[in-house]
């Protein structure tokens, strides 16, 4: 997904919730990728060996291959649509002078203050988050554990670039 939502305070009070704002759809890359989707499933359920079997599309007869309908198509969407709940980088890592943390996920400008988890991930990734968040923990202990090495590997990867 191109769309970006954001987390933010509510209060100073850490015990209250924060304002959490998915901000879904709000890049339009994402709805045509999605009435692609529609439109390739679409095709698909109506090729011989699923036509057979004679279902029926409740709710968008209307959209057609062409393009046409592409409102209905969209309100459909908007009303129906779901994300597989897997939220990242709130705490994004990288170089930059916006980054939360450096890539040995040290809260940059905090002494002894590491974020280890799927909110570190400087872009939203194309799959699922839950291995990748486990990786994420595996290689901290690494970070710690065999801390002067891997800075060393950090480094070289840096310059190399
Ligand atoms: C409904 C749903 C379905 C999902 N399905 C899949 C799937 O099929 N496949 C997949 O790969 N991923 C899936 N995910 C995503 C996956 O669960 C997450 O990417 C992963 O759990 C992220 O790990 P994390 O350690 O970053 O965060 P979490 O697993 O959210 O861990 C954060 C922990 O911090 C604790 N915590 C929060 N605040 C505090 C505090 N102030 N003090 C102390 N502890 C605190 C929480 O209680 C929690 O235990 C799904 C997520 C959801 C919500």
């Amino acid at each position: 997904p191109r769309s970006r939502g954001a987390v933010r305070l509510a209060s100073p009070d850490p015990r209250k919730a924060p304002l959490i704002d998915p901000h879904y759809l709000s890049d339009p890359q994402d709805m045509d990728a999605l009435l692609d989707g529609l439109r390739i499933a679409r095709r698909i359920l109506a090729q011989a060996p699923l036509a057979a079997f004679g279902g029926q599309d409740l709710r968008l007869s209307q959209l057609r291959d062409d393009g046409g309908n592409d409102e209905a198509a969209r309100a459909w969407i908007r009303a129906h649509a779901q994300s597989a709940c897997q939220p990242v980088g709130t705490c994004r890592m990288g170089m930059d002078p916006l980054a939360v943390v450096d890539p040995q996920l040290r809260v940059r400008g905090i002494e002894g203050l590491r974020v280890v988890d799927a909110s570190i991930m400087p872009t939203l990734i194309g799959g699922d988050t839950n291995a990748p968040a486990i990786m994420i923990g595996e290689r901290a202990h690494d970070l710690i554990r065999y801390a002067p090495h891997v800075t060393l590997r950090i480094l070289e990867t840096v310059a190399a670039d």
